[in-house]
């Protein structure tokens, strides 16, 4: 495979930075991501990925688009009320890049797989979950465990947001080693209940999709936690660890 003189121009602000070049961008031509949740960390992540000519990015969303979704989820238009989001996504994507491949499963992410997602997830080199329940966010991390397949997540609430990057190695931590399933399942709150800061998305968003780029060009990163507080404009990194007691780890 090669890339043609539309993908050269195209992706030419790409190709000029170190560690990129056209082999990195050959990388994400050959890469395919399932990026679940096309919510308001999902739209700058699939965006992005799109934008930088990842070759197939895997949808997931049950949902349809809402007129209170537009506040924050910068992919719709007023003219996709009522369509399903994963759809319009995707018409979205293809408007922004129709150089890639992008497939869409308009349900959730859920225990009663088909063979052919789960093929698809499989042949995933990156997971990322962008949805917006815990019960979503550990099946990823036990698929992800599973399947040795990167985990990038990210999750944000009011003016608190977090993100996170597990690489899965035999040395990794996992989702549930930083939170424990049966500490978290009470406390959650949705954005709906809640509400939450556009910006937000778009930062906590824009860092899922650099860890995912990094991560699909083979950079080395570190299983890391950020975590911000956009009323005071704080960001933490922390490092992470396996946790013995974790449910997950056999
Ligand atoms: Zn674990």
């Amino acid at each position: 495979m090669m890339l043609t003189d539309d993908e050269l121009l195209r992706y030419s602000r790409h190709l000029l930075l170190d560690e990129f070049g056209i082999e990195g961008q050959m990388k994400l031509k050959e890469s395919q991501v399932t990026l679940i949740g096309c919510g308001g960390l999902g739209h700058p992540v699939a965006l992005y990925l799109a934008a930088a000519g990842v070759g197939s990015i895997h949808l997931y969303d049950a949902d349809t688009v809402e007129v209170s979704n537009l506040q924050r989820q910068v992919g719709f238009t007023t003219d996709d009320i009522g369509q399903a989001k994963a759809q319009s996504l995707k018409k979205r994507l293809l408007s922004l890049n129709p150089l890639i491949n992008v497939k869409t499963w308009d349900k959730n992410l859920g225990i009663d797989m088909s063979e052919e997602e789960v093929q698809a997830l499989k042949s995933s080199q990156l997971i990322i979950d962008c949805s917006d329940n815990f019960e979503t966010r550990y099946l990823a991390n036990c698929l992800s465990l599973q399947y040795k397949t990167p985990l990038v997540m990210g999750a944000a609430i009011e003016y608190q947001g977090l993100a996170a990057l597990l690489n899965m190695t035999s040395q990794s931590p996992c989702y549930a080693c930083i939170f424990d399933e049966e500490d978290q399942a009470p406390a959650q709150v949705r954005c709906s209940e809640a509400g939450v800061f556009a910006p937000l998305l778009g930062i906590v968003g824009s860092t899922l999709a650099s860890l995912s780029l990094h991560a699909l060009l083979g950079h080395h990163q570190p299983d890391k936690l950020y975590s911000w507080d956009l009323k005071h404009h704080r960001i933490r990194q922390s490092s992470i660890e396996q946790n013995p007691r974790c449910s997950c780890q056999a």
